[in-house]
This record gives structure tokens, C-alpha cells and sequence, in this order.
């Protein structure tokens, strides 16, 4: 049915592999690095797919300073759930956490993006290949990320750094990234 949709690039829109994202839903994402900024919360909105199949913003939420949970929840009915973008406020980074990468493994999420605290920064992640293998692995760095409290202040930004890296590393061998904005 939707063989032969053709979209014309225009000046601001992108294309993530076969996902192309509208610059009206780039807008909407960079609105929410805004709100982050203003105060200092994690926002989010889930991401869908259109009839057109264009990347259109879903249903929207507020997270707290280091976490958030964004709806599955698309707008238009005959829109398909995708993905999810989120802000981060703190590290002001688009790097993935444990948790998101944990998140961005599942089956469901095709396409995630993460904001930055300011406008201007979007980068999305893709998987590499679909595997079971992916969630499985990345269990385990959320396990110690759900530790720090337990850790001694002086030692935490040591095993923060340690495992954010080790993260870096697994996300950069499984997942296709993009800075769209
Ligand atoms: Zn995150």
C-alpha cells in the first residue's frame, strides 16, 4: 500500500536509514531540549510512524532530573509506535545510559533519539540487527548503574565514568547513530 512513497528531502528534514524525519518533527524534539533546559527534567514523546510514513511526534511526557518513562502511545490512529526521544539534562550529553540502552534493545524501538539540555543537539540511534542477544548483554550494565547509591561518593564518579564507557562501547557495536540536529 505504501509502495511508492517518495519523499523530496527538504532543508532541515533528515533521513536515519529508511526512517525519514520531517524538520516539523525535528522542531518538536528541539522544543523539549528547551524545556529540559528551563527545568533541568528529563521530557520525552514517543515516535511513530504515519500512514505516510513519515517520523511523527506520539503522546509526550515529563520525567525527573535522571529518568523518564515515555508513553508507547502514538497520536493518530493509524500511526505505529517506532521509538522514543528523550532529553537529557545531566550529563548535558546524547550518549546512552545503561537504562536507555537497555530500552533501545527491545524489539519495539526502532529508532530512538536523545536531546541535550539546550537546543541544538539530537543524535538517534539504530540497531545494527534485531537479536534477543542485545537486552540480554545490556542487563547487566544497568545492574551496576542501579548501584551507585550504594557507592561510595569518592569512588562513584570512577565507576560512573568506567561503566558509562563501557556502554559507549557496546552501543557503538550494536547500534548505527546520527546526529540529526
Ligand atoms: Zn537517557
Amino acid at each position: 500500500m505504501h509502495k511508492g512513497t517518495k519523499h523530496t528531502k527538504k532543508t532541515g528534514d533528515e533521513i536515519v536509514n529508511s526512517f525519514f524525519i520531517p524538520k516539523e518533527t525535528i522542531r518538536e524534539m528541539n522544543e523539549l531540549n528547551h524545556k529540559t533546559a528551563v527545568n533541568g527534567k528529563e521530557h520525552g514523546m514517543a515516535l511513530c510512524l504515519s500512514e505516510d510514513r513519515k517520523v511523527v511526534p506520539g503522546k509526550s511526557s515529563v520525567g525527573d532530573y535522571v529518568s523518564i518513562m515515555v508513553p508507547e502511545t502514538c497520536k493518530g490512529k493509524h500511526d505505529k509506535y517506532i521509538g522514543s526521544y528523550h532529553t537529557h539534562p545531566r550529563p548535558s550529553e546524547t550518549r546512552f545510559s545503561a537504562m536507555d540502552l537497555l530500552s533501545s534493545c527491545d524489539e519495539e524501538s526502532k529508532i530512538d533519539c536523545v536531546g541535550m539540555n539546550k537546543k541544538g543537539e539530537i543524535e538517534c540511534y539504530i540497531k545494527r540487527n534485531q537479536g534477543k542477544s542485545c537486552q540480554d548483554e545490556a542487563k547487566p550494565f544497568v545492574d551496576i548503574e542501579d548501584t551507585y547509591v550504594y557507592i561510595d561518593p569518592v569512588d562513584r564518579e570512577t565507576v560512573k565514568t568506567a561503566l558509562l564507557n563501557a556502554v559507549d562501547n557496546f552501543t557503538e557495536k550494536k547500534f548505527k547513530s546520527k546526529k540529526i540536529l
